[in-house]
Parts: C-alpha cells; structure tokens; sequence
C-alpha cells in the first residue's frame, strides 16, 4: 500500500530505528538527520515518516506531509542559525538522486552558487 515503509529501504530503516543517525529533530509525520556525507556544515535531510520514492509522489499523496517537510525545513535552518539556507529535492537518478525514499536536503553554513551542477 502506498506509504508503507519498504524493507528494502535505508530511511524506513532509519525511521524504524533499525540504522542509526544523527537525528536533530523528529515529529509525528517527519524526521530530521545530519547526512553521513556533508556536502557543507549544514546538511540535513528531512523525511517523511511514510514511504514515497520521490517528493513529487509524497505531495501527490499526502500534500500536508510534503508541507510539513518544508516547515521541518525552515526549522533546521533556525535550529543551526543559518543566515540562508537552500533546500532540494533530487528528483530521479538524472537529477541526482540515490534513495528512494523522499527527502529534502537542507543545505547551509557557506556560500553557494547558482546554477547548481
Ligand atoms: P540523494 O542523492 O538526493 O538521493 O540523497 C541521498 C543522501 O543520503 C546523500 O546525500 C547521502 O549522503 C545520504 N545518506 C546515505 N546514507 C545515509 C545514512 N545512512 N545516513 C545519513 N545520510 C545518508
Ligand atoms: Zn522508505
């Protein structure tokens, strides 16, 4: 069924508790986690609780889960202080992504360009 987590997923395991993280912050719909592979001194991923291969399937579902992401968001960036702040979505593997479970990157603490690469 759709949004059940996946046993073959690394963030349902991570939402289950079954791998570890460094989680920041965690509501009933969404958790917060420092990624394993920091791409600046913020970076955070917010997760939806329920399993979705992308955003885009996550807002087409669960529209105030996909809101509550944004929030989560806009909260990391306050928890870390973060002047500014950027928040992405990779969405298919042309885009960059590499798990599919949906997730928001939460990226802050330096400068950054645009376009991005
Ligand atoms: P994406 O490439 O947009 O799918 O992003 C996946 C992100 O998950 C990457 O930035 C990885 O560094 C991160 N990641 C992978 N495994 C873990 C893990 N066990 N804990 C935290 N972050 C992870
Ligand atoms: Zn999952």
């Amino acid at each position: 069924m759709a949004g059940e987590p996946q046993d073959d997923c690394l963030f349902c395991k991570i939402v289950a508790g079954q791998i570890p993280a460094t989680i920041i912050r965690e509501t009933a719909t969404t958790v917060a986690f420092r990624d394993i592979s920091p791409q600046a001194p913020t970076h955070v991923l917010v997760i939806p609780k329920a399993h979705y291969a992308n955003a885009a399937d996550l807002a087409a579902a669960e529209p105030q889960t996909a809101a509550d992401i944004l929030s989560e968001a806009r909260q990391v960036a306050d928890q870390d202080q973060l002047e500014s702040h950027r928040v992405v979505f990779n969405t298919g593997t042309g885009a960059g992504q590499t798990v599919f479970h949906a997730h928001a990157h939460v990226l802050g603490g330096r400068g950054m360009q645009w376009p991005p690469g």
